[in-house]
């Protein structure tokens, strides 16, 4: 059969296809070199994004080995780094089939035995290391190295360079004959290397940062801490100052003991677990405890007192010191017999779970103290609650000494009010007593002025009042030239007669009728006086002529010469008057009354029971009448 197809044309077509055969083969080999490059660039790809991502050297080496299996036998691999201050290898990441060495080896030893092996070489020398196929111990024995770990057939070892010094080596090894590394796997543990690095001083950078901000943190949390502190602190220390001032305030109140503990407790409880308290004063004269104030949770709050004997209360004022009991403090000091001894009834001890006392010192004595304890189980005072309650103990006791200082005061007030109530009242009759005495002596002596001024008998001025007033008249003539006044002197006829026949009783009597009658004469103005026995004088004020006076001169004499019933008997008088007048030369009282004395005598001597006017030289001179 002919297919139409020469020899020559045979013997072409069979080349072209040896040819294409072979092409195919080659395009196979290529196809197979791209596929295996594909994959070695996916491989490294994966591993710049391991590089990129990875939060720890571990989780890279990890990656790496995981691709690097992909692309080249990488069952048994290492990294080794060297740390440059101790010059010690260490093994961060180890695979191995055969090698145990982490298993019996400490890392001190391995490091020692990696320096003598391949690693320490790479290391030492800093430049890549491989064998394949051949014996290794020829190749290594000449360079001084020996071989550490089961016998491998190819070990490829790249330093890892940091600043152009070796810092570690990654290592790949095969225990199998058929595997063989070469150019392509020193290149991809190069290209590892260089990420390892970059890996170390990112993760480095990121550690150096993370540990920058765990110290800022740490600084910023303490700095708050600080401040919180403070803060706290300080809201605690406003609240004393606020507590103090209460307590302060509260001394100086008026309010009675009751009030006044009670609004102390209160003002202790804002500070402290207080609700069981008390406080204890010692009466050292009854030798008796007092509780001026008593809170209890488990009591209704009274407490009638006790004998100061030997309880906690008493042992705080003992000892003079604050202190604060736990529940086994206290069992063990009554086991010591310290306390309870005399006063087993003192406090439910099984109850309490902390106590604390602290003594209340007033003028630098003890006089008592301030109690609080407590039976729960979350709550728990520390010695600065002690340190609290001891610093509000001297508050109180500053405020109780305050306040018994003011109610000794008020007391003091209140004696002394009472004596100030007393002396007065004392005063006040001593002082009417004496306002009596002052009266009687000022009417003794207005009796005694009046006495030395007046005639007993009639009561009118006597002798030294009518020269007193005589006096005035003349200064006042003296002073006013135009004023005239009249005196009067009027002597009673034959009133020895009355005497003598009536009886010097009946003469009083006839006398007193005689004033009665001759003060009906005169005007409000004048004089009538009494100069003694039965004679009269009469000064006339401020007369106009001496008319004037001879008018009340004949009033006189016809009033005393109506009758006069004495003893039951009809009797007449008369009178016998001299007058004189004022002139501007009258001086002297004793010359006027001598002139008018002078006068009535020539009265008398003409007959009695008339008036004659004392004649001087220049005056008026009118008619002496007689009375009828
Ligand atoms: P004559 O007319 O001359 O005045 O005479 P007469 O009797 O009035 O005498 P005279 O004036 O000299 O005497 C006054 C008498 O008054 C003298 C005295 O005994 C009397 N006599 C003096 N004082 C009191 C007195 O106080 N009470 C009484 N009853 N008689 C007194
Ligand atoms: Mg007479």
């Amino acid at each position: 059969m002919d297919f139409g197809v020469n020899k020559p044309e045979i013997h072409q077509k069979s080349s072209t296809v040896g040819r294409l055969k072979k092409r195919i083969v080659r395009l196979k080999d290529i196809a197979l070199q791209y596929k295996q490059a594909k994959c070695a660039r996916d491989t490294l790809i994966s591993i710049s994004n391991i590089a990129s991502k990875a939060e720890t050297l571990n989780c890279f080496y990890q990656g790496v080995h995981q691709h690097l299996q992909q692309i080249m036998p990488a069952d048994n691999f290492f990294i080794a780094t060297l740390c440059t201050q101790t010059n010690r290898i260490d093994i961060p990441f180890f695979v191995d089939e055969k090698d145990d060495c982490f298993s019996v080896n400490t890392a001190e030893q391995i490091s020692k035995k990696l320096w003598k092996d391949l690693t320490g070489h790479v290391i030492k020398t800093g430049e890549t290391f491989l064998f394949c196929g051949k014996d290794i111990d020829e190749q290594i024995s000449a360079q001084g190295i020996t071989p550490q770990g089961p016998a491998c057939k190819s070990w490829l070892g790249t330093p890892i360079m940091h600043g152009g010094t070796p810092v570690g080596v990654i290592v790949v090894k095969s225990y199998s004959s058929s595997d063989c590394y070469g150019q392509p796997e020193i290149e991809l543990l190069s290209f590892i290397c260089q990420h390892i690095e970059g890996v170390t001083e990112r993760l480095k950078q990121h550690a150096q940062l993370e540990q920058a901000i765990s110290i800022r943190t740490r600084e910023l949390i303490t700095a708050y801490n600080d401040l919180k502190l403070e803060v706290t602190e300080r809201i605690k220390a406003e609240k004393l100052q606020s507590s103090l001032y209460k307590i302060a305030n509260l001394s100086q109140s008026y309010i009675d003991d009751n009030d006044f503990y009670r609004e102390l407790h209160n003002i202790l409880c804002e500070l402290l677990e207080a609700n069981d308290c008390y406080i204890a004063m010692h009466d050292k004269k009854k030798n008796w405890l007092n509780f001026p104030f008593y809170s209890s949770e488990n009591s209704n709050n009274i407490h009638e007192g006790r004998g100061y004997k030997d309880g906690l209360t008493e042992y705080v004022m003992k000892i003079e010191r604050p202190i604060l009991f736990s529940k086994d403090d206290i069992l063990l000091m009554t086991e010591q017999k310290l306390i309870f001894q005399e006063t087993p009834f003192c406090l439910n001890v099984p109850l309490i779970k902390q106590w604390m006392g602290t003594p209340l010192i007033i003028q630098q004595k003890v006089r008592g103290s301030l109690v609080v304890h407590h039976n729960e189980q979350d709550v728990l005072f520390h010695e600065k609650d002690l340190e609290l309650l001891n610093f509000v103990a001297q508050h109180i006791a500053a405020a109780i000494e305050r306040k018994e200082s003011k109610e000794a005061m008020q007391c003091s007030y209140k004696l002394l009010e009472k004596q100030v109530d007393k002396r007065t009242k004392e005063l006040e009759k001593s002082n009417k007593e004496l306002e009596k005495e002052i009266s009687r002596r000022k009417k003794v002596e207005q009796q005694l002025i009046y006495d030395a001024k007046h005639d007993p008998l009639t009561g009118l001025p006597n002798r030294a009042m009518f020269m007193e007033r005589l006096q005035q008249a003349i200064n006042h003539v003296q002073r006013h030239q135009d004023d005239t006044f009249a005196l009067m002197f009027i002597d009673l006829d034959k009133f020895k007669l009355i005497n003598d026949t009536l009886g010097h009783i009946e003469g009083d009597r006839f006398l007193v009728e005689t004033a009665d009658r001759l003060k009906l004469c005169i005007r409000q103005n004048d004089t009538l006086g009494r100069l003694g026995g039965d004679e009269f004088v009469i000064l006339l004020d401020s007369i106009q002529h001496t008319n004037d006076a001879i008018e009340i001169a004949d009033r006189v004499l016809q009033l005393l010469s109506q009758p006069y019933s004495l003893n039951e008997h009809k009797f007449y008088s008369s009178a016998s008057i001299g007058i004189t007048i004022s002139t501007q030369t009258t001086s002297c009282t004793e010359n006027m009354l001598k002139n008018a004395d002078m006068a009535m005598y020539q009265a008398k001597a003409k007959g009695r029971g008339r008036y004659v006017l004392h004649q001087p030289s220049h005056t008026m001179n009118p008619t002496p009448k007689v009375a009828s």
